[in-house]
């Protein structure tokens, strides 16, 4: 008998395992997921509206994104660009 209940022990091990493995091939997906939505992300125009959302910024093969009707220019994950755009001048003097 205490063979039998090893056998079970050792299923309920690989049992475990298995799930443990589907769970971390689940997670690899999002995250390759959430990559891939980073990789064609939106950057919108904070000044400009299109229907009832920002409109969204063009983006440009160098990493940067100018909105197509005030000139607004931003790059991702670069706080520290200053834009030169009318807009955001005012908004500097303003300041
Ligand atoms: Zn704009
Ligand atoms: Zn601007």
């Amino acid at each position: 008998m205490a063979e039998d209940f090893s056998q079970q022990e050792a299923e309920k091990f690989l049992k475990t395992r298995i799930r443990l493995q589907k769970a971390a091939a689940k997670a690899r997906t999002l995250k390759a997921k959430e990559r891939k939505a980073q990789n064609d992300q939106i950057v919108r125009c904070p000044y400009c509206i299109l229907g009832n959302e920002f409109r969204p910024m063009l983006p440009r093969p160098q990493g940067w994104f100018i909105c197509r009707k005030c000139g607004h220019t931003a790059i991702p994950g670069k706080p520290e660009f200053k834009c030169f755009c009318q807009k955001c001048g005012n908004l500097n003097r303003a300041a």
